[in-house]
């Protein structure tokens, strides 16, 4: 098991725009960390520089304290699982996860090998497909034999790209618990990358967002969600997204498209001398004042709603609204950023399955306003 510090590094493939720009990050023996962020934001060139497979432009790499920048990735002690898994479709399963230590010329003996690889195999419930080749497994088998290869070996650290994206729904959801699991059992340091919310929010000690080869932020899931440092990071973080309300500064009254809220202390120094600002509010912030939940603190305004979608255990509903011009530029640019996986014409409000609350219908809602967070409109910053 191994530290691995990221010093200030740079990717630039030829004269480019860096892919990777000016990173640096402190991974903790044993830690797992995951990286996230829209398509190209350089999450692979990341880890394919970690690995040895990329060349690194400016910076250092260091692992256990020592600079690896010029190690080749055969020396670098280090396990990685590709997205397409990468296995060898002339060899069983059994020497696809032997392939690593047979590489190792020498270093061990027949006895050794079969035992570490029935151990692997065990773990991942391979035992009975042993003999049979890759193109008669399952993709969930076929990803199972990647994870065996990468375990197989006294590996420093695992490094995962994408390793679910090929998997349905439900076998996705099972794999992740058991790499969850494995690398607890194992606690090899781990680097992570995924396009999937869920696998973010729940697999990692911590995550590490990147925009365009930039890191925005790096916390705990929990501290992500509920403490983003800027716009990219609240818009990026959370399904259905967080909600960006155009906000007018009135003196100490934020007014928002359907409710006007008051802010005191900080806040209020920090929006004074600003025309308007951005509010973000989670969908599930919202709460249907009908149902007599208590809001300690809340705020009710009404709105109509266009549309909604009943799932049984929750409820959505949609409310469209007007965004302000001073910021429609923005909020189109975060779209944009976002993949254009925002909404930010329509309010969405995530309420319990109990509400009666339906298409047409003027609702009733209430939220807490200490949970709302406020964004500078020109720099995307969070001031709450
Ligand atoms: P995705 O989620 O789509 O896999 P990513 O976040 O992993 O994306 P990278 O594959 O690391 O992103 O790519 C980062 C940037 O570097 C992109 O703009 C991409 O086009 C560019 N890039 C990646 N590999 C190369 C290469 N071999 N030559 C030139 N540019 C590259």
């Amino acid at each position: 098991m191994s530290s691995i510090e990221l010093k200030n590094i740079v990717k630039k493939y030829g004269d480019g725009f860096p892919a990777v720009n000016d990173v640096s990050l402190d991974i903790a023996d044993g830690e797992f960390i995951i990286l996230v962020g829209p398509s190209g934001c350089g999450k692979s060139t990341l880890l394919r520089m970690v690995v040895g497979l990329e060349d690194i432009t400016s910076g250092d790499l260091l692992i256990d304290g020592k600079r690896v920048n010029d190690l080749a990735p055969r020396d670098r002690n280090l396990s990685m699982v590709f997205q397409n898994y990468a296995l060898y479709p002339h060899l069983t399963v059994f020497e696809n996860i032997a392939f690593p230590l047979r590489l190792a010329k020498g270093q061990h003996s027949d006895d050794e090998i079969r035992a570490k690889v029935q151990q692997a195999s065990s773990m991942l419930e391979l035992d009975e497909h042993l003999e049979r080749k890759p193109a008669n497994l399952s993709g969930g088998q076929r990803q199972r034999v990647a994870m065996g290869r990468a375990i197989v070996r006294d590996a420093d650290a695992f490094l995962f790209d994408e390793p679910l994206s090929n998997l349905d729904a439900k076998l996705r959801g099972q794999m992740r618990t058991e790499i969850a699991r494995m690398q607890r059992r194992l606690g090899v340091t781990t680097i992570y990358v995924t396009h999937d919310q869920t696998e973010a929010m729940t697999l990692g000690d911590r995550v590490a967002v990147l925009k365009k080869g930039v890191l925005q932020q790096v916390a705990s899931p929990r501290e992500l969600y509920e403490q983003p440092v800027n716009l990219f990071v609240a818009g990026f973080i959370g399904s259905p997204p967080m909600n960006f309300l155009p906000a007018e500064v009135k003196g100490s009254t934020l007014s928002l498209p359907f409710v006007d809220v008051e802010v005191t202390g900080e806040l209020a120094q920090k929006v004074a001398g600003k025309d308007l600002v951005i509010a973000g509010i989670r969908p599930e912030y919202f709460k249907d004042a009908g149902l007599g939940d208590n809001v300690p603190g809340g705020v009710s305004f009404s709105a109509v709603v266009d549309q909604t979608e009943w799932l049984g255990n929750e409820q959505y509903a949609y409310i469209p609204f007007e965004a302000h011009e001073a910021v429609k530029g923005k909020l189109e640019e975060l779209d944009r950023e976002l993949d254009g996986e925002g909404m930010r014409t329509q309010l969405v409000v995530n309420l319990d399955a109990r509400s009666r609350i339906r298409e047409g219908d003027e609702a009733q809602l209430v939220f807490d306003p200490s949970l709302m967070h406020v964004f500078d409109p020109e720099t995307g910053e969070c001031l709450t």
